[in-house]
């Protein structure tokens, strides 16, 4: 039982030590909408991580971890939520999700 309890708090530290990783990117990198709650960080090929506070320090812009929006997948570990970047209304969707803007000027929905 003892090492359960163990166990148990020692993920628990892993896990917060892990939450407040800093995440550096390029600011080139970075989408900002003014009038979206969050600010998107493009990675690789037209995806994006959503984040809800960005910094700065010496060495560049970061994110936190914990601000990142995450999902549990499938193992029912958490996962980055992973967004794409409609080319047309440049509005941004969970990947597997088409876009869903009504006036958007895509004729591919
Ligand atoms: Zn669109």
């Amino acid at each position: 039982m003892l090492k359960i309890i163990y166990t148990l708090l020692m993920l628990f530290v892993c896990t917060s030590m892990h939450a407040s990783e800093k995440m550096y990117f390029d600011e080139l990198d970075l989408n900002v909408n003014v009038d979206d709650d969050f600010f998107y960080i493009h990675t690789s090929g037209n995806v994006w991580l959503e984040t809800s506070t960005i910094h700065r320090d010496k060495t560049g812009a970061f994110t936190y971890v914990n601000s990142i929006s995450k999902r549990a997948s499938i193992e029912n570990s958490m996962q980055f939520e992973k967004k794409w970047k409609c080319p047309y209304c440049f509005r941004l969707y969970p990947i597997g999700t088409p876009c869903s803007y009504k006036d958007c000027p895509s004729k591919y929905k």
